[in-house]
């Protein structure tokens, strides 16, 4: 592509970790199926819903994983295309770790969509390239959140659009209580069970927790210098959409 970032070649890469990531992406996507009892699928199609894809335009998607919101983004642009024709939508999905991203491709080489390595703290993009910036569940991972923030805002074109999705904090207090019974007590026994690994769901809890809330998290968005802050919270806050503008 003429960005010049790096870029994960379909043919280059697949064939080498056949296998390998095959379990690693099942994995994961037990990981966030069981995280959210199957209802991150959900609260994905309403990021896109508010995303509102358009023909021709571009997403970044940003600790993309295996690109589950690039492929609605381009899924739900060819909708409107069918009916009012125009370019394809294209999107790019970027993560740190180059081995989700061949997960990803394995799972389909949609023509439609890129693959690039690349640190949320330095996205390898040129300043208002893209039309769209995403990030799921990925924020919360990042060290330097306010980094990562401005650097997504500098990728977006001049009245482009932000969305972060991610674990937040039940907004009533029965359902908080049902909440920390399952994320402290059933989760990492989860994780014990299924991946033999009861640490890391454990830690995937904690950082849960020490993510700021919902208003504090707005606050970090706005002193990233987006416009038009406004957090929609998905089942009652266990997550919360982060939605602004550059203007
Ligand atoms: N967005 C995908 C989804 O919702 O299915 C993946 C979410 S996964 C829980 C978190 C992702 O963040 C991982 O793929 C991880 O490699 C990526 N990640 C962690 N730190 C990152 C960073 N500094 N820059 C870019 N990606 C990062």
């Amino acid at each position: 592509t003429s960005f010049g970032f790096r870029d994960v070649k379909r043919e280059d890469k697949a064939p080498l970790v056949r296998g390998v990531f095959d379990r690693s992406a099942r994995r994961y996507d037990l990981m966030n199926d069981i995280m959210s009892l199957g209802i991150h699928r959900v609260w994905k199609d309403m990021v896109m819903t508010r995303a509102n894809p358009q023909p021709g335009q571009l997403l970044i998607d940003v600790a993309g994983g295996t690109g589950d919101l690039a492929r609605a983004f381009v899924a739900k642009a060819e909708m409107v295309r069918k009916r009012r024709g125009g370019k394809p939508a294209r999107a790019i999905v970027t993560d740190i770790n180059e081995q989700m991203l061949v997960a990803g491709l394995k799972r389909g080489g949609d023509p439609q969509l890129d693959w690039a390595v690349g640190d949320a703290q330095a996205l390898p993009f040129p300043d208002g390239c893209t039309d769209c910036v995403t990030i799921a569940f990925g924020i919360r991972n990042v060290t330097d959140r306010a980094a990562a923030l401005s650097e997504m805002r500098r990728v977006l074109k001049p009245a482009g659009q932000f969305l972060c999705l991610e674990f937040s904090r039940p907004t009533t207090r029965p359902l908080e209580t049902v909440y920390d019974a399952w994320s402290f007590n059933a989760i990492p026994a989860f994780g014990e069970l299924i991946a033999k690994d009861r640490d890391s769901y454990q830690y995937l809890v904690e950082s849960i927790r020490r993510f700021p809330h919902q208003e504090a998290f707005a606050d970090e968005v706005r002193a990233a210098g987006f416009a038009r802050v406004e957090v929609t919270n998905f089942s009652g806050g266990i997550a919360a959409l982060h939605t602004g503008w550059k203007v």
